[in-house]
Parts: structure tokens; C-alpha cells; sequence
């Protein structure tokens, strides 16, 4: 199963489904046959489940390890400097090739490392979590400043994209809610056939049918990397992507990050921007069928109860969407038809009290 990402500099191939990571080792020699060192970036979670299953296929490479703190805390100032010096240190050179081992936090590091270090050596995606289907496409690496969020970083692609179903196995829940809340995104951006067969066929995230889960992988990486190859640096149409994000980043910077994970706080988004888009845009959708879809699958829909809304709404107007102060947000004509649409500040607290 592979599918291939062209961007206007490069295309890469995305290869998902069980067992694909037996390709690395051939795709290694094919591509880049000079390869002189490897250093696999993984966090300490996904390092302790997967390495055993990488390093047999990398035993012809000369390979290094670095393990940072999972999750967020991986995407700091420090941690990016240790894996440059742990870089310098090991005498990777510019021949030398980093793969990156784990979630969206490890392949945003490892990917911002590759773009810097000797400015620039080639890197591998391999993911394991549903939310890097959408983090491992696109091209954006970065890590995090204290005064934000992804405020650091670049646009840098992969080599390929390594998507092994079988390392997902060990995904806790809310994690699978978290990325599976993405690929409900991009269904309602772009595809409502592709919404009801997520709806008709996934009826818990507790197991998902091997098949089930290559299928709206690739479906997810499709829409995503489509709408990349048509807006690269997020001019235009990139913004779409934002669906449900405005208010879902300020639920996740207020409840403090880690609290709830990135796709469960957009989900809530995606209902908001949901009742918006019927009310603004001409939306005729069946909100409540969705809702008891996803509550069924154990997604919170409300806004948590001890949010302020009044805060609420200043983060939205700090959205990187928005200009001069006014809250954007996307909402939907139809489904699969995104627009960008201005609320004042009124109408969104009314908006909030009604939802
Ligand atoms: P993550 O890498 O933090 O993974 C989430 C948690 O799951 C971590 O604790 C990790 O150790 C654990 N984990 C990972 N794989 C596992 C597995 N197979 N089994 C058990 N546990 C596993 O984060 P994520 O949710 O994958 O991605 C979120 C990050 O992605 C954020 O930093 C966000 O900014 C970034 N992101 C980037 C883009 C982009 O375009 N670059 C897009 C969306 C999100
Ligand atoms: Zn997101």
C-alpha cells in the first residue's frame, strides 16, 4: 500500500499497512546507498516497545540511539539542543540519516533537527500513533518556545513515511481518540462519503480492524496532503485544515496542555464550528447523529465546565488565523465545502452559552 506525497520541491512515498517496516532497510539501500550513519530519535514510551523490532532490520547500518521524554516535553530548546550535540557527538555527517521513531512530538523534533543540523540531512518518518497521519504529512517540523507553541521550526520533508500498523497496537485510548478526532476533520473538510463509511464502520476505537485502519489512514493522508500540495506555506487554502482548531486550541491551552489531548479538545471545536456553519453558513447536516456517534466512542462534547468563556475567547483571538483581534474561524457550507468566517466577540459568547 503506497501512496505518494508530491510537494513542489520533492515527493516522497507513504507506505501503510502490518508489516511495512520491513521496507526500511531496502528502502534505505535503494535510496540512499551512501548512508554512513543512522540516529534513530524516539521517546522513551515508543523506544521501550519498538526498538526491538527496528534495530534487527537496521544491523548492516551503523546505528545511534537517542531517546528523549515522551510527549510534549520532548519539543523543548534543551532536548533539541542534547540531540544536536548527541548528533555531533556520534560524527553524523552529511550522508547521515535520521529516523523518527514515535508520535507527532518525536517526528516535529526529530524533523526540525534534520532540517538544522549541517543545514539539513535526510529523515525518515516512521509514526506510531493515528494522530501522526496527519502531523507526518505537510512538512511543518518545529519545536515549542515558552511563549508558544510550535513557534520554532520550518518546512521540511521526509525522505518517506513508514507507517506500520502493528506499532499501534499499544496506543492508550485517549491517544486513539486524539488522532482518530483528525481523520473525522478531514472527512467533514473534504469527503462526506468518506464521513459516513467512518461512521457506518468504526464503532470503537478500543479495536480497530487492521483493514479498517490502513483504509482511512491513507484516506486521512490523502485529503491532508492534498490540500498541503495546493498551499505549501499556508497561504490559502491550508487554513481549512483549522477546522474545529480555534476553539480546540484554546479549550487545550486553558485546560494547560496534557490535560486533554490536541484531538479531543478539537473535537468539541469541530461541534462549535458545526453549530456555527448551520446557523452562518447554510449547513444542513445531521449534527446529532454525529454527536451520538462520538459519545459513543467516548469523546467528551461539551466545553468543560470550569472554563471561562471570557478566556475562552481571548485565545480564540490569538488564533494565528486571526487579524486585527477579530475571531476566524473555518466553518462549512456543506460538508466537504470549508469557508473562513469573521465573528465578532459578542457572537461567539452567544455562541458559547448556546452550545
Ligand atoms: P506524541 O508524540 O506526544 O504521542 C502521544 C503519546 O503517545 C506520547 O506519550 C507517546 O509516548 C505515546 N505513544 C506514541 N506512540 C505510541 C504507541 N504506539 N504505543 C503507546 N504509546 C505511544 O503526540 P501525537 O499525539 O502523536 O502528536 C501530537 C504532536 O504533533 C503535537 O506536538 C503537535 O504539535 C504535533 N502536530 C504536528 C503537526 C504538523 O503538521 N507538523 C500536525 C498536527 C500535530
Ligand atoms: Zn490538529
Amino acid at each position: 500500500n503506497e501512496h505518494i506525497v508530491k510537494t513542489s520541491l520533492k515527493s516522497y512515498p507513504v507506505y501503510i499497512g502490518e508489516g511495512v517496516i520491513q521496507q526500511l532497510p531496502v528502502f534505505i539501500k535503494e535510496k540512499r546507498a551512501s548512508v554512513t550513519k543512522i540516529l534513530i530519535i524516539t521517546d522513551e514510551t515508543v523506544g521501550e516497545l519498538y526498538l526491538s523490532a527496528i534495530l534487527p532490520l537496521l544491523s548492516n547500518f551503523h546505528v545511534e540511539i537517542m531517546k528523549v521524554p515522551s510527549g510534549e516535553k520532548a519539543k523543548t530548546f534543551e532536548i533539541y539542543y542534547d540531540c544536536l550535540t548527541f548528533a555531533l557527538q556520534s560524527k553524523l555527517d552529511r550522508h547521515s540519516l535520521i529516523l523518527a521513531l514515535g508520535g507527532g512530538a518525536v517526528g516535529d523534533l526529530s524533523g526540525f533537527v534534520a532540517a538544522t543540523f549541517m543545514r539539513g540531512i535526510p529523515f525518515i518518518q516512521i509514526p506510531t500513533t493515528i494522530l501522526a497521519h496527519d502531523s507526518a504529512v505537510g512538512g511543518k517540523v518545529a519545536i515549542n518556545h515558552p511563549e508558544g507553541k510550535n513557534m520554532i521550526g520550518a518546512f521540511y520533508q521526509p525522505e518517506a513515511v513508514i507507517y506500520d500498523t502493528n506499532f499501534l497496537n499499544s496506543l492508550p485510548l485517549h491517544e486513539r481518540r486524539s488522532g482518530f478526532a483528525e481523520v473525522i476533520k478531514h472527512s467533514l473538510i473534504e469527503d462526506l462519503s468518506f464521513y459516513q463509511w467512518l461512521k457506518n464502520h468504526i464503532s470503537s476505537l478500543d479495536t480497530i480492524r487492521n483493514d479498517e485502519m490502513v483504509d482511512f489512514l491513507t484516506r486521512g493522508i490523502e485529503i491532508k496532503s492534498a490540500i498541503v500540495a495546493e498551499d505549501e506555506r499556508e497561504a490559502g487554502i491550508r487554513a481549512y485544515l483549522n477546522f474545529g482548531h480555534t476553539l480546540g486550541h484554546a479549550i487545550e491551552a486553558e485546560m494547560g496542555y496534557g490535560k486533554m489531548t490536541h484531538g479531543e479538545a478539537v473535537l468539541i471545536g469541530m461541534l462549535f464550528a458545526l453549530q456555527l456553519s448551520e446557523k452562518y453558513a447554510g449547513l444542513e447536516f445531521d449534527i446529532n447523529g454525529l454527536l451520538e456517534w462520538v459519545q459513543k466512542l467516548g469523546y467528551q462534547t461539551e466545553v468543560p465546565g470550569d472554563l471561562s468563556y471570557d478566556r475562552l475567547i481571548e485565545r480564540m483571538k490569538g488564533d494565528k488565523k486571526s487579524v486585527g483581534q477579530q475571531i476566524k474561524m473555518v466553518l462549512l457550507n456543506e460538508i466537504g465545502s470549508p469557508i473562513l468566517y469573521t465573528f465578532s466577540d459578542e457572537e461567539i459568547m452567544r455562541e458559547l452559552n448556546q452550545f
